[in-house]
């Protein structure tokens, strides 16, 4: 799915302007971050650009800070999950074979338990 930069809002824009409830963790004049409605694993958090960049095929170099960003907030809220030692993974799902639901890119950080395998592996490959 290649979105050609189609800024369509979604829920996550509604939430970074706080016009719909969110368990927000962290915000500034970059990304935002809040805790996954439906978490995977105990930790689960969803760092966004404030920006409504579709996915990851519509980064570009002026998106740079804000993806910067998102790994440092990401650094910084592991250990305050206390969560850096034991590890943890980062994903972020693009377009339709990523599996990516909302399409406003949104970084997730899930741990607090083994996360398992990184993909289960199709019988076919
Ligand atoms: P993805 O499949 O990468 O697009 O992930 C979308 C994520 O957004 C899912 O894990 C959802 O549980 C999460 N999500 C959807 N709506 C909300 C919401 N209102 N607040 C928090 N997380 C949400």
């Amino acid at each position: 799915m290649r979105t050609n930069a189609v800024t369509t809002e979604t829920i996550f824009s509604k939430i970074i302007r706080k016009e719909l409830p969110s368990d927000m963790l962290y915000q500034d004049e970059l990304v935002t971050a809040f805790r996954d409605i439906n978490p995977a694993l105990p930790t689960h958090i969803l760092i966004v650009p404030n920006e409504p960049i579709p996915s990851c095929n519509d980064v570009q170099p002026a998106h740079e800070a804000a993806m910067g960003r998102m790994h440092t907030v990401a650094r910084k809220l592991a250990e305050e999950a206390g969560i850096t030692d034991g590890g943890y993974r980062l994903i972020i799902n693009c377009g339709e074979h990523g599996r990516q639901e909302v399409p406003h890119l949104h970084m997730h950080l899930l741990g607090g338990e083994d996360v398992g395998p990184m993909l289960i592996r199709k019988q076919s490959v």
